[in-house]
């Protein structure tokens, strides 16, 4: 490869918008053989919306409102997000809780006026019953969230975020390509597997905890597979360092981008199958 092919190509990229910090990215993208994406953000538009709110009861719904702004109030993630706009929609001012906790791919935890306060899947609920109330808002094809207080499960949201209008093209183009895909999620698999579906991705891994998704790239490359990675979050970080090539979302996490070798710039995922044909082009044309 002549530093200049690849410097010139490097540029066209740029123009393109992929970002690629990493020639050894350039090279290596026309020789993908499988594709990892994480749904929410990267397949989907990352603008999720609660569509339900389900109070259990044993909590006045004004206070668990609060809560929930005030332990969600400096997430980071897509879902907290949608949590604290829900909450403000409806009136609700709070302070953000002071030493809450991330778990990535998981939920927030923190302690609130001596009140143990968890937010997130049903891994992380500390209430038993939580798990059957979460699976049922699965079943609808929505993401669950649950919220316990003290040990105990006070309410559940249902959460929609639809995929990006142009994701089933930019999967279809992959495949064209000769590319497998898979998507890794941490999200539940009735949701998931709706997601899935309407963009054209037969293999789901649900449930998959950040550590699951560098796993899964890590058991692909030692069965001979050069194993690309698309994600925006804190919970893809390692898998994007540890792929072959990494591309994060442009529009997410500072973390991914920094675990990434390429970045599209503005979240466009048909930009994969653009950075692969370049690649090819560049090293035909080198050899
Ligand atoms: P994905 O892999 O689809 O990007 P994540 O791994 O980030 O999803 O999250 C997996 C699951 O963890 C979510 O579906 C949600 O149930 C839960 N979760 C993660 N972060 C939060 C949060 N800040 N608030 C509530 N739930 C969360
Ligand atoms: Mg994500």
């Amino acid at each position: 490869a002549t530093p200049t092919a690849i410097m010139a190509a490097t540029g066209q990229a740029a123009r393109r918008g992929l970002f690629i910090k990493d020639g050894t990215a350039l090279e290596s993208a026309g020789r993908l053989s499988v594709l990892i994406f994480d749904k929410t953000g990267t397949i989907t538009q990352g603008q999720p919306q609660v569509v339900r709110f389900i109070p259990l009861g044993g909590m006045d719904e004004s206070r668990v409102l609060a809560l929930l702004a005030a332990v969600e109030g400096g997430s980071e993630h897509h879902l907290g997000r949608a949590l604290v706009a829900f909450a403000r929609a409806r009136g609700v001012r709070a302070d953000m809780a002071e030493g809450v906790r991330a778990v990535p791919g998981s939920g927030v935890t923190a302690e609130v006026d001596g009140h143990r306060v968890v937010i997130g899947n049903a891994r992380l609920l500390d209430d038993p019953q939580a798990e059957a109330v979460l699976a049922e808002i699965a079943e609808h094809g929505q993401t669950p969230v649950g919220m316990c207080v003290d040990g105990k499960l006070v309410a559940a949201f249902a959460i929609a975020d639809p995929a990006r209008p142009g994701a089933p093209a930019a999967i279809a183009a992959l495949h064209a390509m000769g590319v497998r895909t898979i998507m890794a999620t941490g999200d539940v698999e009735p949701a998931a597997r709706a997601i899935a579906d309407q963009v054209g991705i037969a293999d789901l891994v649900a449930g998959a905890s950040p550590a699951d998704k560098m796993k899964m790239v890590e058991h692909l490359t030692a069965q001979g597979e050069v194993v690309g990675m698309v994600g925006d979050g804190i919970n893809d970080a390692p898998a994007l360092a540890a792929a072959h090539v990494g591309f994060a979302i442009g529009t997410g996490t500072h973390i991914a981008m920094d675990c990434a070798a390429i970045t599209l710039v503005g979240g466009d995922i048909a930009k994969v199958a653009e950075m692969i044909a370049l690649s090819r082009r560049t090293m035909t044309v080198i050899r």
